[in-house]
């Protein structure tokens, strides 16, 4: 499945889903107060899926659920279309493998990954040919005689990764499996097991909290706030279209200005922020004039001018603070009372101006690449820091 399709289905029928799935772990508890709280998705067989998220918004736990280690308080877990509730999670056709490796120590390669195999009694040559198979897969066939000790930490991941593979379940978790180790390891751990899922052809389920990672290796992405998910989509329209202001938050940097829609046409509308400052924004859903909207737009969208371009997505502020970033520079313009915006000017010799902090300046973009947020529930309390937004 293509990444940078917009909110691509599942890629075919449904390997796995959720219908209102509810979990609280006191027996008390509401459906307010569970920490998943009625997660609808529908995972497509061969899809890399990722829960992303926060910590403690509630991966893990239904990741746990899918897997059978935990079980619902309500809804419905369907594996191919059967209901999991009371199936243990060794009847699920699924596995599982977590942040830390738990290898043998005193067991070559080939034998930790064969261990699972030969507890099964499969016979012992079809045991060897298909611990050599996935060994390849993970590019690890020269280190089948090495003992965990002797492999560097994604070596390990990728024998832990293999021992799963060889059980050739239908459908692979994995529970932050490379956050142990150091960025650019992880890196280039990501663009592997983004090539090994799409050779081996199983359905991937990723928790992760890191949106580089999710944006990188997911088909779709389900991004999990406080027990709730708030959108399901392609990288791509988590990113340039998020549904709510906590996605635009969690995923990258995202300006977030208040204002009130003055008047609406077939296809676009004007918003007014005050100040005569006003701009046209795409609209697809109906709006009513006069109501208080949500305008947002990504940093690297915009172009800092001296002078008003010549578009009718523009504002005037004055520049505040600014950060040279290598790539880019970023500068926080002051564009009203109490409204901070992001910018991001390309240090590719395109931008057009390169201002000082007190300097007046106009921020435009192009129309299509702001639009209005369609809800914002407002982020939990306690994961309002993983929120990065200017408002009015
Ligand atoms: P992290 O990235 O930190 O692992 P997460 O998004 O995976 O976070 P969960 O591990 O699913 O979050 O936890 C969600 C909430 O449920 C947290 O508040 C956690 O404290 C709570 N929780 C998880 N497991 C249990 C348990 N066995 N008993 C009681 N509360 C639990």
């Amino acid at each position: 499945m293509a990444t940078d399709t917009l909110s691509p289905p599942p890629a075919t029928d449904p390997a796995i889903n959720l219908v209102d799935v509810v979990k609280y772990f006191d027996g008390a508890g509401t459906r307010d107060t569970a920490v998943v709280r009625g997660v609808d998705l529908s995972i497509g067989e061969g899809e890399f899926f990722s829960l992303l998220g926060p910590s403690g918004c509630g991966k893990t736990t239904t990741l746990r659920m899918i897997a059978g280690f935990e079980e619902p308080t309500s809804g419905q877990i369907l594996l191919h279309g059967r209901d999991m509730v009371g199936v243990p999670p060794n009847q699920r056709d699924i596995n599982m493998v977590f942040q830390s490796y738990a290898l043998f120590p005193h067991l070559s390669v080939a034998d930790n990954v064969a261990f699972g195999l030969r507890r099964k009694r499969v016979p012992k040559d079809e045991i060897r040919d298909r611990v050599e198979k996935i060994l390849h897969t993970v590019e690890l066939a020269d280190k089948a005689d090495r003992r965990p000790r002797q492999l560097s930490g994604g070596q390990q991941q990728r024998v832990a990764l293999a021992r799963a593979l060889v059980n050739r379940p239908r459908a692979l978790l994995l529970d932050e499996p490379l956050g142990a180790l150091d960025l650019k390891l992880r890196q280039s751990m990501q663009l592997e097991l983004k090539r090994i899922q799409r050779e081996v052809g199983i359905t991937f389920i990723y928790v992760t909290h890191d949106q580089a990672e999710a944006l990188t290796m997911s088909d779709r992405i389900a991004v999990m706030n406080n027990g709730v998910v708030e959108q399901v989509a392609s990288p791509r329209e988590v990113y340039e279209k998020p549904a709510t202001a906590f996605v635009a938050g969690f995923i990258g940097t995202s300006n977030l200005v208040g204002g009130r829609l003055s008047s609406v046409e077939t296809d676009s509308g004007v918003v007014d922020f005050g100040d005569g400052q006003r701009v046209t924004v795409p609209l697809d859903a109906a709006h009513d004039v006069g109501a208080s909207v949500e305008l947002t737009v990504r940093p690297e969208k915009i172009t800092l001018t001296t002078g008003p371009a010549d578009t009718a997505s523009r504002i005037r502020g004055t520049v505040r603070e600014v950060v040279y970033l290598g790539t880019s520079t970023s500068y926080t313009v002051d564009t009203g009372p109490g409204v901070e915006m992001t910018v991001f000017q390309p240090n590719d010799g395109t931008a057009l101006v390169f201002p000082d902090r007190g300097d007046t300046v106009w921020l435009s973009w192009a129309t299509d690449h702001s639009y209005l947020l369609t809800t914002a529930p407002a982020p939990a309390a306690s994961h309002a820091d993983s929120v990065s937004l200017t408002s009015r």
